[in-house]
């Protein structure tokens, strides 16, 4: 029996986000020769859709078009997939998967596309295995303090993934795409109008998206103004990483909420995340938790970030920061 997997792209200037390759590599990993891989992805201004099947090696891409400008992603998924369901109903097939990244459109997303589909629903996996023949995947609890391995009892269901956590290298241009459908959806006309008047995108420094940058620098109230994170952002820079902050130093007004980790936050896996002047509140660490290796800086040696940190240096980070900057860039040079 054939089955058809959906992985729901997200693109980001100019190419799919890693997360997209995640979600790919899940799908492939459960997928029978048989089994049809498509891809479904709201269209953007800066999409050439000519380069879109080099980039996405799927059965077909299915590009989802609304027809008023200013209609939410989610609104514009939820209407493509439900024309697709329609379509497939139309030669006896159905959609039997669907997988998202667990970021802000897919967690938006994935509970509406399950609701529609009556499918089963497993969010924010980590990892997944076969147990005969069986689906296993594994999801954080208790932010991050314990794991659970759920299995679906039955098709269709819908996965969103945690970026950075299953395998997912960008494609090869040599895959076959037999296809890139476009579809322009009429949101209003079905009946889930959903109006942005108004989209403004949360700042961020540097170029590196934080839920999928392998290294981050983050800083909290410890870095005292808005000034104090430039060493973070020069150490970051060194390392090619990212900036994040603490909801403490965004509260404070030291930095744009864009980089808030934490709970109510960004959540990150990097594989190395470097916590400078954050206490370790457990609404920081369900943020952060999972990330590989976790160097904590912080001059009060009782700070509870250290009970998590793989490293920890207890001093003062406005001393310590600059320091571990320059043995990089001494390193860097006698390379
Ligand atoms: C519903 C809810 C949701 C929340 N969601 C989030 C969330 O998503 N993310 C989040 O981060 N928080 C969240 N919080 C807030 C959280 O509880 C903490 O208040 C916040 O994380 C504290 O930020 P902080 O560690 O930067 O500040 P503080 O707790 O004030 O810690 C500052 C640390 O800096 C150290 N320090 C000071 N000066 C220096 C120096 N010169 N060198 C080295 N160390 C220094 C201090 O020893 C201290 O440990 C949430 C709270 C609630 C109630």
């Amino acid at each position: 029996m054939s089955r058809n997997f959906i992985i729901i792209g997200e693109w980001k200037a100019g190419t799919f986000r890693q997360v997209t390759y995640e979600a790919l590599q899940c799908a492939r990993s459960m997928m029978n020769r048989q089994d049809q891989l498509h891809a479904a992805v709201v269209w953007d201004e800066d999409m050439d859709q000519e380069e879109l099947g080099a980039l996405l090696p799927v059965h077909t891409i299915h590009v989802f078009r609304s027809k008023n400008k200013g209609a939410s992603a989610t609104a514009c998924i939820q209407e493509g997939i439900k024309t697709l369901r329609d379509r497939f109903a139309e030669k006896g097939e159905s959609i039997d998967v669907i997988i998202l990244g667990h970021t802000a459109l897919g967690r938006d997303t994935a509970p509406l596309l399950s609701c529609m589909l009556s499918a089963g629903l497993i969010t924010d996996i980590v990892d997944m295995t076969t147990i005969d023949e069986d689906f296993v995947f594994t999801r954080p609890l208790y932010a991050g303090k314990a794991f659970e391995q759920v299995q679906p009892r039955d098709f269709p269901f819908v996965l969103t993934v945690r970026p950075n956590n299953l395998p997912g290298k960008p494609s090869s241009s040599t895959a076959v795409v037999h296809g890139v459908s476009l579809e322009t959806i009429s949101i209003f006309e079905s009946g889930t109008p959903k109006l942005i008047k108004e989209a403004e995108e949360t700042k961020q420094d540097g170029e590196t998206d934080l839920s999928e940058a392998s290294v981050i620098v983050s800083g909290g109230r410890g870095v005292k103004s808005k000034e104090g994170f430039q060493p973070l952002k020069e150490l970051a820079e060194q390392l090619n990483g990212a900036v994040g902050a603490s909801r403490g130093a965004c509260d404070a007004d030291y930095c744009d909420y864009g980089m808030q980790i934490g709970q109510t936050g960004k959540m990150v896996t990097p594989d190395l995340y470097i916590a400078c002047g954050i206490s370790g509140a457990i609404q920081h660490v369900a943020g952060m938790s999972q990330s590989k290796t976790i160097i904590a800086i912080n001059k009060d040696p009782d700070a509870p970030i250290f009970q998590i940190a793989d490293y920890g240096i207890v001093g003062d980070l406005f001393e310590i920061v600059p320091l571990l900057t320059r043995a990089i860039q001494q390193h860097k040079s006698t390379r």
